[in-house]
C-alpha cells in the first residue's frame, strides 16, 4: 500500500490498516507532510501494526526521516529499508530525491552513499546534515 499526502491531527490512520491481513509494505515516498499531532497518532498505530503483522517500510520522505531520528519508536518493530535523500547535482544546478536503501548506507558506514544524477549521471552531492541517516543504524541496534 502507499500513504500519501500529510500525518496530522486530521489522518484517519484506523481505516486504511484496520482489515489489513498478513505481511505488509507500506511505501510512503509520498508522504509530504507531518506535524507532531500526526506522530502522537502515528506511533500507537504502527506499534499495534508492527507486532501483529510483519511490516516493511519503503521510500519514508524528508519529512519522516526528520522524525525518525527524533523518535526512536516511530515506526515500532517495523523494518524500514529505504528513504529519500535529497542531493544536489552541480552539473545541472538541480537538487534531487534519491531514493537510498539502509543496506547502502550500511555498506558505506552510515555515511551518505555516492549517488549519480537521474538526467545527466554525473556525480551527486549529498545536501544534509550527516546525522540523516542514522536513524538506520539506531533502529537495526534495537
Ligand atoms: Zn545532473
Amino acid at each position: 500500500m502507499t500513504l500519501s499526502g500529510t500525518v496530522d491531527e486530521n489522518s484517519d490512520l484506523e481505516t486504511p490498516f484496520a482489515k489489513l491481513n498478513g505481511d505488509l509494505v507500506i511505501n510512503m515516498k509520498d508522504v509530504e507532510r507531518v506535524n507532531s499531532m500526526g506522530v502522537h497518532l502515528w506511533i500507537p498505530v504502527m506499534a499495534r501494526l508492527s507486532a501483529k503483522h510483519r511490516v516493511v517500510v519503503e521510500e519514508i520522505s524528508y519529512a519522516f526521516v526528520f522524525n525518525a531520528n527524533a523518535v526512536a519508536n516511530l515506526f515500532g518493530a517495523a523494518r524500514v529499508v529505504s528513504c529519500g535523500a535529497p542531493y544536489y547535482c552541480a552539473a545541472c544546478k538541480d537538487h534531487v530525491m534519491v531514493k537510498v536503501t539502509a543496506d547502502e548506507v550500511a555498506a558505506s558506514g552510515g555515511a551518505p552513499p555516492s549517488k549519480r544524477c537521474p538526467k545527466c549521471t554525473a556525480a551527486l552531492e549529498f545536501d544534509e546534515l550527516d546525522g540523516y541517516f542514522s536513524f538506520f543504524k539506531n533502529r537495526s541496534q534495537s
